[in-house]
């Protein structure tokens, strides 16, 4: 059994902030599935938002990301991360981290971008790959850290916790089990402070803008640990992903649009105006929605992204990754619009947290994307996730140095080793790669962009009948990461559609035809799920 003062789960910005905020205070572990850099964060490309002009404020942004909010923000969570943003980018450039630039008036100064539901341009860039630099940067900071280890190709199975146990004191987390991809092995690592950072669940739709790690484990880790999950039905779906039969998951970042993208149909009209007089800069799920219904009611494949009116000179200056990307699809942006697709983006809901990423169950943290914390509401902002993530890293960091470990028999006794009894390996994989095809296509046809309660109860019935039959192969055979991913897919499509079917009202990202208009103030209230 190892020990550690801090452990955390997951190598994104969230992640990896964390436990350089940590490192100073003791020893930290961070547990990460494949290699350090696989995560979200290195797929981000339009960049961080942050007040950082002198033609924007704290009172516009916190306007705008509680616009986007439909109703659900919490004011105060929006005022932290709003007003300690600043704070967080600037340390970051301490790192070595440097934005866009360009020169106003014979001076530089931080080149901003526009996106969605901004009211004013704000957007920290590195071209477009601002993810990518912010990983390098962090994992560069982390490699040189000597308190911090790094266990990469370890993969979270499943949370200790004193109820588990038996142990007749408040229930409170006491580490994890670890599964070694390498050796097959699983390791028990044990600590007071732990925290998950392990991202969102794209992988749980069949089309997303997602890498393979976003299978919704620390969700579904902590659902099993019995802590609270809110908001699960607030999937953010991105209007624009590259629609080409070779490019699964390719973005077309929202910063096109806010550098003069229109979205058009197949006759080149800029149909999303009839939804929403911002046309394509109204939020990501007005556009989502609009593009979502122009293919439904014309039997479309796909619509396009118009941004010819831009020079060559500036398309390849802005978006180097995007242009070389479409060009190697025999695409050129510059001449032709760009063919795309909505698909799964943004986990807005996750594990309930309070203003310092404390969850319901003592001693577990979350932070990032996998954490509620009451910013995103019914809607996320374009580009406040990066942000969040970074401010909750400091305030989870901040709060755990100070806490005091409790008092609990596990102190003092060793913790139980993984037992895989007489398990045999998984004989037949056929059935993890179907079970896991089905989950994805169930999800996008019965709980998309556009939901039903018939559809929704079936996608329930399903997945019940799904679940049983993973976990029976989740007790009969040895554990391996596909079986793994599989099994918490699984769990966070369920709690995805439970979530969606308490939900009797449109707000934000939650549309059903059922219940077509928002709600009145009693509806004002997070969906909140427990075992309790
Ligand atoms: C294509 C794309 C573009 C985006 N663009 C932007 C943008 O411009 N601006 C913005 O603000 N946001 C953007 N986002 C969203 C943003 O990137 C993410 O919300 C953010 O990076 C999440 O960071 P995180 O640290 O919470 O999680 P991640 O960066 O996803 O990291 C999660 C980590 O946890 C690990 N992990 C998961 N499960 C386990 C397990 N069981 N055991 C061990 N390790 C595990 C993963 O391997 C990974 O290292 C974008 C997302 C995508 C996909």
């Amino acid at each position: 059994m190892r020990k550690f003062d801090f452990v955390v789960i997951g190598s994104g910005i969230a992640g990896l902030s964390f436990a350089l905020k940590a490192a100073p205070h003791g020893r930290v572990a961070i547990v990460t599935k494949r290699q350090g850099a696989d995560s979200n964060t290195a797929w981000a490309q339009g960049g961080v938002a942050c007040v950082t002009s002198n033609e924007d404020s704290f009172d516009l942004h916190i306007r705008d990301t509680i616009e986007a909010g439909a109703g659900l923000c919490d004011p105060l969570v929006v005022e932290t991360v709003v007003k300690e943003g600043p704070d967080r980018v600037r340390e970051l450039m301490e790192m070595g981290l440097h934005f866009d630039e360009r020169d106003v008036a014979g001076h530089r100064e931080l080149d901003l971008g526009r996106e969605g539901g901004h009211s004013k341009r704000r957007v920290l860039h590195v071209h477009d790959l601002t993810g990518y630099e912010i990983e390098k940067t962090l994992l560069r900071t982390v490699r040189e850290s000597p308190e911090i280890e790094l266990f990469e190709n370890h993969m979270a199975v499943d949370l200790i916790t004193a109820a588990k146990l038996g142990f007749a004191t408040e229930d409170h987390c006491l580490g994890v089990y670890v599964l070694d991809e390498k050796s097959g092995l699983v390791e028990t690592i044990r600590t007071d402070r732990l925290v998950l950072a392990t991202g969102g669940c794209g992988k749980v739709y069949l089309y997303t803008t997602n890498p393979a790690v976003a299978t919704g484990d620390g969700v579904a880790m902590a659902w099993r640990a019995g802590a609270i999950v809110a908001n699960m039905e607030f999937i953010q779906f991105h209007p624009t992903c590259l629609f080409h039969p070779q490019a699964t998951s390719f973005l077309i970042s929202e910063a096109v649009r806010g550098e003069g993208g229109v979205v058009r149909n197949s006759k080149g009209e800029d149909f999303t105006r009839r939804a929403d007089p911002r046309g394509s800069l109204a939020p990501r799920d007005v556009v989502a929605r609009a593009i979502d219904a122009e293919m439904k009611r014309t039997g479309a494949k796909c619509v396009f992204l118009d941004i010819t009116q831009q020079s060559r000179e500036f398309l390849q200056e802005r978006f180097p990754h995007i242009y070389e990307t479409c060009l190697r699809y025999g695409i050129d942006m510059a001449k032709e619009p760009i063919p795309v697709v909505p698909a799964a983006h943004y986990q807005c809901g996750g594990i309930k947290t309070n203003l310092d990423g404390a969850t319901s169950l003592p001693g577990l943290y979350a932070i990032g994307e996998v954490a509620s914390t009451g910013l995103h509401g019914a809607n996320r902002l374009a580009s406040n996730s990066l942000l969040e993530g970074l401010v909750f890293a400091h305030r989870a960091a901040n709060a755990l140095i100070k806490s005091q470990p409790p008092a609990h028999p596990a102190g003092a006794v060793s913790l139980p080793e993984w037992k895989s009894g007489d398990a045999q390996d998984v004989d037949e994989l056929v059935v993890i790669y179907h079970n896991w095809d089905e989950i994805r296509r169930l999800m996008w046809d019965y709980v998309g962009i556009v939901r039903t309660d018939k559809r929704l109860q079936r996608a329930s019935a399903r997945l019940r009948n799904l679940q049983r039959e993973i976990q029976e192969f989740y007790w009969n055979f040895r554990i391996t990461v596909d079986l793994l991913e599989l099994r918490n897919l699984a769990t966070t499509a369920a709690l995805i559609v439970d979530s969606a079917l308490s939900r009797k009202e449109s707000r934000g990202l939650h549309f059903t035809m059922d219940y077509p208009l928002m709600g009145g103030k009693s509806f004002r209230g997070d969906t909140l799920l427990s075992h309790g």
